[in-house]
């Protein structure tokens, strides 16, 4: 996989003039009473063409995009956006970011014009305490947050703004700082962290990569061992997954792609049933596994 990132250069408009009219509305006016909880979601995102694929990743994105009850705005946290301090998209109309090479021009073409909500953005901010959080107006939707969202809301009816992961924190900050986030899955936002629990790009078996999908052992092992946590409720483990042994060392190489795993399970609450969706392997050493964290009455 020709997954050479590049970062586009951020679009230079719209560093003015983010407060209009509609956004000094304080978005969660009106919704606080509705009193039934979003559920918060893991996507393993796997390769950007399951954005434009009609595959059996894709088809459970557009599956749970319809069995839940929609959202009032998507807050995406995706390992595509890893940041020195903590960010989050402030911007009304955020760009579709290609960050990606070698793929088709098809890929490219796509363009996922859900608005922002700046409004939302610096709620948010508001509610994180344990980091200054900047309002961004460069970054827009990476490909880990519209391959997936899009499928979801084909409309783009549906605000959706990114969180970045700040690099230079330990596991522990990101699981912490996700439980900051927690009202805001009683307003009505969708909160989806969109990574691969198991991803090791510079292992990618090709011949291991069609639909009958495959794993190496030690992805099968890690990709077993990640959900009996999550179904254990040992975050713990999770967090300290450096202290799990070579097989986790082969899963996480580098952790971009696990963190976003760590807001979704920092936002579980004691009540909240666990389920998994996606739950495969392919080209020998990424996992597709994917977590649903949802409240059941
Ligand atoms: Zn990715």
């Amino acid at each position: 996989m020709q997954r050479k990132t590049f970062i586009k250069a951020g679009a230079l408009i719209m560093t003015t003039g983010i407060d209009n009219l509609s956004s000094l509305k304080k978005f969660s006016d009106g919704l606080s009473d509705e009193g039934q909880l979003m559920p918060v979601l893991f996507v393993g995102h796997g390769s950007p063409m399951n954005g434009i694929e009609d595959n059996e990743f894709s088809q459970r994105w557009e599956k749970m995009g319809k069995e839940i009850q929609k959202p009032k705005a998507v807050l995406v946290i995706s390992a595509h956006w890893f940041t020195n301090g903590t960010k989050i998209t402030a911007m009304d109309f955020p760009q579709t970011i290609h960050d990606f090479g070698g793929f088709p021009k098809e890929l490219f073409d796509v363009q996922y014009p859900a608005p922002g909500n700046p409004q939302l953005a610096k709620e948010t901010k508001s509610l994180i305490h344990s980091a200054g959080v900047q309002l961004d107006h460069d970054w827009g939707l990476d490909h880990g947050a519209w391959t997936v969202v899009r499928k979801m809301y084909p409309d783009a009816d549906i605000p959706v703004l990114q969180l970045s992961i700040d690099y230079t924190k330990p596991p522990q900050f990101h699981y912490e700082l996700a439980k900051e986030l927690a009202s805001l899955r009683k307003k009505g936002v969708l909160i989806l962290g969109s990574g691969n629990m198991v991803h090791n790009l510079r292992m990618v078996n090709w011949s291991m990569m069609g639909t009958e999908g495959g794993g190496y052992d030690w992805a099968i092992t890690m990709n077993d061992k990640f959900k009996s946590f999550i179904t254990s409720g040992d975050h713990t483990s999770l967090i300290n997954y450096d202290k799990l042994g070579r097989d986790a060392a082969l899963a996480i190489p580098t952790p971009e792609h696990y963190l976003p795993l760590l807001y979704t399970l920092g936002l579980q609450e004691k009540k909240d049933e666990v389920s998994f969706f996606n739950d495969k392997a392919i080209g020998g050493s990424l996992t597709m596994t994917s977590v649903k964290i949802s409240r059941s009455n």
